[in-house]
């Protein structure tokens, strides 16, 4: 069937508390922008990019959905989602003004909705559609207790809440603080409060430079950390090829990644342990399986990142055999017909037809912003 009208919308959902910070980044929303595609004969395909919720930003997002991508899909198949997203991502006008950024997350948006319409219209979730499951359980590790705004307090007394009263196996905490030491201090109350055995990430979010980041892999020594999570600026390959070859600490990295080509040479080099793709910054779906399968042939471990809160990834993590754990962050949740859920540390796999997108009558109601 064919492609009939493409509707642009924003939402902005407020962030667990009345806003959040990691080393880098400080919000009060989680920005959903993306698009509804209708077909002539009566489906709706949702999709949509993750941001901080700057209303500007996504206006310009937003828009390029509306006039610069759209018209390149009027009247089209809309199950050829592997031309469409070529013809959109080559279109030389777009091409010329941005091979990631605005066009890229503009992307990604139309290219989960066309993905959500296929698996629609076959009448399965997506992982099934992809090929279906490929492990009994997914483990959830929980992101959102780990802030860096939280108190020391309030952050090992939520690690542990998570761990023992909601069952999650795993945490990640936030650092990259001015003071290392209390970063290390911080880290070693979590882990007392969460016992040994208990998966503890930390997430640097691209604040420190080399000699800080092989500082911290040494002094952490003892707390067993299970890995560290952009510890540099996001494209410095060199430093984090140095810093994997000395580090006794896996490296984690991928969610600023724009293209499969810059993880290519992250994968090539030996510059990271886990790969951490998001369909929401990669160009959709389409991009996110090339990089998963590019790094399960290199037999690294893929563990997404949470752009989209989860919506679409608990499909791609249940269906990707390289997939070793899923991150949990709750945000958004309550906006989706199919929300994620975790269930004893476990993400629960999605039964509706689709890519999880379908958002609520109500979220739009409460959340959406005007276009501008
Ligand atoms: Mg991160």
């Amino acid at each position: 069937m064919t492609i009939a009208r493409i509707e642009p919308f924003i939402l902005h959902v407020p962030v667990t508390g009345s806003s959040i910070s990691d080393s880098t980044h400080t919000l009060s929303h989680w920005g959903v922008v993306g698009c509804r595609i209708h077909t002539h004969d009566g489906f709706t395909g949702t999709g949509f990019t993750g941001t901080h919720a700057d209303i500007e930003g996504d206006r310009l997002i937003a828009r390029c959905i509306e006039r610069s991508c759209a018209p390149l899909l009027d009247n089209e198949d809309e199950d050829d989602i592997a031309r469409l997203w070529l013809k959109i991502a080559r279109h030389p006008p777009l091409q010329w003004i941005g091979r990631a950024g605005i066009t890229h997350l503009a992307l990604a948006a139309i290219d989960i909705a066309l993905w959500d319409l296929k698996a629609q219209r076959a009448g399965q979730p997506l992982w099934r559609l992809l090929g279906g499951a490929t492990r009994p359980v997914v483990t959830a590790y929980n992101t959102d207790i780990g802030w860096l705004s939280i108190s020391d307090e309030d952050l090992a007394a939520g690690a542990r809440r998570a761990v023992q009263e909601e069952g999650f196996r795993g945490v990640k905490i936030k650092i990259g603080s001015p003071d290392l030491a209390r970063d290390l201090r911080r880290l070693a109350a979590v882990r007392k409060a969460i016992g040994p055995g208990v998966m503890m990430a930390t997430d640097v979010n691209g604040r420190w430079d080399l000699p800080t980041a092989l500082r911290f892999t040494r002094e952490a020594a003892g707390l067993d950390v299970f890995w560290i999570e952009e510890p540099l600026w996001y494209d410095d390959l060199a430093g984090h090829e140095a810093l994997a070859r000395a580090s006794s600490v896996p490296v984690a990295l991928g969610e600023q990644l724009y293209t499969a080509e810059a993880f290519a040479e992250f994968i090539r080099r030996g510059a990271l342990h886990f790969v951490q793709p998001d369909v929401t910054r990669l160009a959709g779906i389409t991009e996110y399986i090339r990089v998963a399968e590019a790094a399960h042939a290199a037999r690294l471990p893929v563990v997404a990142h949470a752009g989209d809160m989860g919506q679409v990834h608990a499909h791609l993590s249940h269906w990707h055999p390289a997939t070793t754990l899923f991150e949990y962050i709750p945000w958004i949740r309550a906006c989706f017909e199919d929300p994620v859920t975790v269930v004893d540390g476990n993400l629960k796999r999605p039964e509706w037809p689709g890519a999880g997108t379908a958002i609520r009558a109500e979220a739009f109601e409460r959340y959406a912003r005007p276009l501008g």
